[in-house]
């Protein structure tokens, strides 16, 4: 008992962290978010909502800068005010924010919103297990191994996550008639707008698979379909 007592330990907190990691991202996007209205982008959201015989597909605005879309652990879907300019300004089409609203309702259908939260806290438990564990036999050393450990087994979970959110969009934009182009052009012209470096990376591109490899995954999904 009093050698699973730090595990025990490590689980109740990763709970509590769950907990108010849930609830403090649900204030955040309640405080800083409003309901898109855009009837270009509304006609196609109808269009996908009618694919999955929905009534319809709810996006809201989140306001900040970054070019990110994301998926709520309670469901709803947000587009960022900074990813909303460059369509306003014609960088970005209707049917390629579209693309990013199936991705996005790709995690959400998929579960992985909720998953990525769970994964969050279950990672602290895993690390803090880990640390305990080898904190005895390498004293020092063992901290930065359960780190390591860890983020590469969280790492491998997301990426696993983006390929199938975008099947999930490719088959959703074909369904509804819009077609897997957009998408494939959107990840093209993220990669153009981050000129090559990390630096000016948009965020929705820095937290997902190489793009060269996404489009080729869409590419092979289409080849089957057809
Ligand atoms: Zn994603």
């Amino acid at each position: 008992m009093l050698k699973l007592t730090p595990i025990l330990l490590a689980i109740l907190y990763a709970l509590g962290m769950y907990r108010v990691s849930v609830w403090r991202t649900s204030r955040e996007l309640d405080a800083r978010s409003t309901e898109l209205a855009d009837p270009a982008l509304r006609r196609l959201t109808d269009r996908m909502a009618e694919a999955l015989d929905l009534q319809r597909i709810r996006v809201h605005i989140y306001e900040i800068a970054p070019v990110n879309g994301l998926a709520a652990p309670d469901g709803r879907i947000f587009i960022t005010r900074g990813f909303y300019q460059k369509y306003r300004a014609g960088e970005v089409s209707a049917e390629e924010m579209a693309s990013v609203i199936a991705h996005e309702m790709g995690h959400v259908a998929l579960g992985h919103a909720r998953k990525r939260m769970i994964d969050f806290s279950g990672q602290n438990a895993i690390r803090t297990a880990l640390m305990m564990v080898l904190g005895r036999i390498v004293p020092g050393l063992g901290v930065m191994i359960a780190n390591a450990l860890t983020s590469l087994l969280s790492a491998r979970l997301s990426r696993d996550d983006e390929y199938e959110a975008d099947a999930y969009a490719a088959a959703l934009l074909t369904k509804a008639g819009i077609g897997i182009a957009p998408q494939k052009d959107l990840f093209r012209k993220l990669e153009r707008l981050s000129g090559g470096g990390a630096g000016a990376m948009p965020a929705w591109l820095m937290s997902h698979p190489k793009t060269e490899e996404r489009i080729a995954a869409l590419e092979a999904l289409e080849r089957r379909w057809r």
